[in-house]
């Protein structure tokens, strides 16, 4: 067996010792001393032993964030993008307004969701910058009571990021804030109960395809409007703990794997250091060779999770595509909207995979400069 490193945005690398796990209880799973004598994905979503899965994979994920009672995990599906619409669909009211901070594609993507059904407000827009910096806080204006805040932390396509978003003065205490965190979430600590809801597919930083995370205060899914599809109420995932129909059940437990890989390796604090640290390496190359590796994020909004940048013309780009695979790094060829490339390095990417790229950087300049 030879694995490569996968710089893909998503689905994307996960730990080895997480397949490899997985790997291992994958015909026979083992529960409480015995054998089951099935796969986890063949036994009932009602039995015990999945059961004590989506019991302790929520209580990981409150554990990771610092979370309490006043909030709960929930196991969905439909990714990120029935977010976009699920959100406003519970909590944009007739005759409120929701605001929307524009840093990308994906919020923009919400945004075009929320207005299906009510007023929006764009509170900030970094589209006149192609993305490559995030909002001023003074760029920010908030409407007059906003329903909710709505924000992307990490700009999957742009590459930039708020690892902090303490500066932006969105007064969490008195407003809803909502946070699409598909592509940093578990990267790095933070305030998690700024949030009244937080949102992310699995399949970049902690798990595979096929399950959204949605962490809320609880007291934000009480009185839906009963109008809505039961499968797009938030009620329903709060009050049956995610099981009123079947969840994603083998997502689930592989996050939920994932999720002891990050308790074990220091937790949040371990993740953002070990992100830190792989990030500044492909990060130096790109500072001290400005004639051949052009960053498109600007430095202060930089995101630890996506690397984007240019080379000086699109054959060279092309060219460093094609040499990296055959050296074994694959997934860095940047999306449309920026061109160029893109290194995704979530949690899973090792940091011998930042290191392979950088000296693969190093090299290629070398030859083609
Ligand atoms: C990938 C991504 C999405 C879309 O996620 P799906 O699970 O495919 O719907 C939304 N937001 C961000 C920030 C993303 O990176």
């Amino acid at each position: 067996m030879s694995r490569i490193f996968n710089f893909g945005a998503g689905p994307a690398t996960l730990p080895l010792e997480v397949l490899e796990e997985v790997r291992d209880e994958f015909l026979d799973y083992p529960f409480d001393g015995k054998q089951m004598g099935m796969s986890i994905i063949e036994m009932s979503h009602r039995s015990k032993a999945y059961d004590a899965v989506n019991e302790q994979t929520e209580a990981d994920m409150k554990e990771l964030l610092g979370l309490g009672d006043d909030y709960q995990v929930l196991f969905m599906q439909g990714g990120a993008t029935t977010q976009f619409s699920m959100v406003p669909l519970n909590f944009l009211k007739a005759g409120r307004t929701a605001d929307y901070i524009l840093t990308g594609t994906w919020s923009e993507k919400a945004l075009a969701e929320a207005k299906k059904v009510g007023d929006t407000h764009v509170a900030a827009s970094g589209k006149d910058s192609n993305y490559a910096r995030l909002p001023q806080p003074k760029e920010i204006q908030l409407s007059e009571n906003p329903v909710y805040i709505h924000l992307t932390t990490n700009n999957t396509i742009f590459g930039t990021q708020w690892r902090d978003i303490a500066p932006l003065n969105l007064n969490p205490g008195k407003h809803l804030l909502v946070a699409d965190m598909s592509s940093d979430i578990l990267s790095h600590p933070f305030k998690a109960d700024d949030y009244g809801l937080i949102y992310a597919g699995a399949q970049k930083n902690i798990g595979p395809a096929g399950l959204t995370v949605v962490i809320m205060r609880r007291e934000l899914a009480e009185d839906p409007d009963p109008t809505l599809p039961i499968m797009l109420q938030y009620k329903t995932f709060t009050k049956h703990k995610s099981l009123y129909n079947t969840p994603p059940v083998f997502a689930v437990y592989i996050m939920g794997k994932v999720l002891k890989w990050i308790k074990k390796n220091g937790g949040l604090a371990g993740m953002a250091a070990h992100n830190e640290a792989k990030a500044k390496l492909i990060y130096d190359i790109i500072d001290s060779h400005p004639d051949f590796y052009k960053g498109h994020a600007t430095p202060d909004s930089r995101s630890l999770m996506n690397i984007t940048f240019r080379l000086p013309n699109e054959e060279l780009e092309a060219e460093f595509v094609k040499q990296a695979q055959a050296a074994g790094m694959s997934g860095l060829k940047g999306h449309r909207s920026v061109g160029g490339l893109r290194a995704s390095i979530y949690n899973g990417m090792p940091k011998a995979g930042c290191e392979a790229l950088a000296r693969f950087m190093l090299e290629f300049m070398n030859n083609n400069a």
